[in-house]
């Protein structure tokens, strides 16, 4: 069955955008460490009847009528995250990461505050206070970052003297561009020393989190965590706010305790940030929950990680620098330029050219500018999604290797039918369980 066909029918040019997509998801080789295949599942639930429906409120404290079936659904999802990352609260809400770590900041913070989060230049995340951001007109954002970019290591002496000193009514654990673990214990510490809320941001690796590859950092002493639902959890795009604490009505501002934290959550994302919530993808989250509660995701999770260390071996090997030295997590940061002579835009091109899909990127320390650094950033989730193994991310990175080094257009055009070859030979499965 072709599940276009109304589309087709109906309008033509859309059609074609999405066929193109589809094949070249078919043929090409996506390594961007946030990007991932969902179940038709997933893909079913956010073409459904609920993205009819207006829902504002929470189930059974909703502003419209005709809630039995988004109260059902949303219910569903709540629960389900609540038991996959061992939460008190969930919020799944919020229209993505960025929507999800305002709605947090929004919960606890006055303007003025500060919060002191991880250096972007060193793996963290544009919401995490990029003066790009409208977040820096209302908050104070002050950092922390690695001690050493060659081991990855934190500074957590430093970053404790600078809670003392600046005083944050939170302190932010989370990244998008770091290829190491934090000690979630040691951070939560740091936050009850100085009295701020401890918030991880985890949407680069919830899903290996809930697969049990990854420590939670809720189960160290963290207060809020907020993620996406798109990147390694393999969900529809959305985020979610978990939080520990007690939860109460939503109808009446509590008091700004920790303990309130869930309540103060509820509010802040609804009314306070957004409207009515997005059934047709909260439905989906639900069910991408239940399909992170398998065994089968348990050993997903931790073949990410297996293919990641995998294809880092190889680039070290190559006489490719990585930031921090290797990988404990899905993402590898190399230092092309510094390693290589290419830069971090010209070698995104050319492999784009080859077939694999990645990013240029930043790294700490970086003398180029940042639209065309000297690093990429690349990763093994949506690749172990498809099959892929070990053996799989030593040919994928010597195949890359290959194009960085030679560069033209022979070495090019071999690599792409390899490339072709191999993600052809491994569809995307259609369903997890
Ligand atoms: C991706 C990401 C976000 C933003 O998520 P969007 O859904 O793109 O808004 C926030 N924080 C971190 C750490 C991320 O990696």
């Amino acid at each position: 069955m072709n599940p276009y066909d109304h589309i087709k029918n109906e309008d033509q040019e859309v059609f074609s955008a999405i066929t193109g997509e589809e094949t070249r998801e078919a043929e090409g080789l996506e390594l961007i460490p946030s990007e991932n295949y969902v179940s038709l599942a997933v893909r079913e639930a956010m073409g459904s009847v609920f993205t009819n429906k207006y829902s504002e409120g929470y189930p059974g404290k909703r502003y419209y009528g005709g809630q039995e079936f988004t109260d059902q659904v949303e219910t569903l999802a709540i629960e389900r995250a609540k038991t996959l990352f061992r939460a008190d609260h969930a919020n799944v809400q919020p229209l993505g990461g960025a929507a999800a770590n305002i709605a947090a900041y929004f919960a606890w913070l006055t303007p003025g505050d500060t919060v002191l989060g991880m250096d972007l230049a060193h793996g963290g995340h544009l919401t995490h206070g990029s003066p790009v951001t409208y977040m820096t007109k209302l908050y104070n954002f002050v950092r922390y970052g690695m001690k050493d970019i060659d081991t990855g290591e934190i500074d957590y002496d430093e970053m404790l003297a600078t809670a003392k000193r600046e005083r944050p009514k939170i302190v932010l654990a989370g990244f998008s561009g770091y290829p190491r673990t934090l000690d979630w214990k040691k951070i939560a510490d740091i936050a009850k020393e100085v009295d701020a809320v401890a918030m991880a941001d985890v949407a680069h690796i919830a899903g290996l989190i809930a697969g049990g590859a990854l420590e939670n950092p809720l189960d160290h002493g963290f207060h809020v965590m907020t993620t996406t639902t798109h990147k390694t959890l393999r969900g529809p795009r959305g985020a979610m706010i978990l939080s520990k604490g007690t939860v109460s009505t939503p109808l009446k501002a509590p008091e700004k305790t920790i303990e309130n934290l869930p309540t103060l959550i509820d509010r802040s994302v609804f009314p306070g940030f957004q409207g009515g919530p997005h059934m047709h993808q909260i439905a989906a989250k639900a069910i991408a929950f239940k399909e992170a509660s398998t065994p089968a995701f348990k050993e997903y999770a931790h073949q990410v990680i297996k293919n990641a260390q995998a294809m880092a071996e190889v680039f070290t090997t190559g006489g490719v620098r990585l930031i921090t030295g290797g990988t404990d997590n899905h993402l590898i940061l190399a230092d092309v330029y510094g390693s290589l002579g290419i830069s971090g835009g010209e070698a995104e091109l050319l492999l784009d050219r080859a077939g694999m899909t990645l990013n240029k990127n930043s790294i700490a320390g970086d003398t180029r500018k940042p639209f065309d650094p000297s690093g990429i950033r690349f990763g093994t989730p949506a690749m172990t999604t498809r099959g892929l193994n070990e053996e799989d991310s030593r040919e994928i990175a010597t195949i890359m290797l290959e194009v960085l080094d030679k560069r033209d257009d022979e070495t090019v055009k071999n690599a792409k039918e390899r490339v072709r070859s191999i993600a052809l030979a491994h569809p995307v499965p259609e369903s997890f369980v």
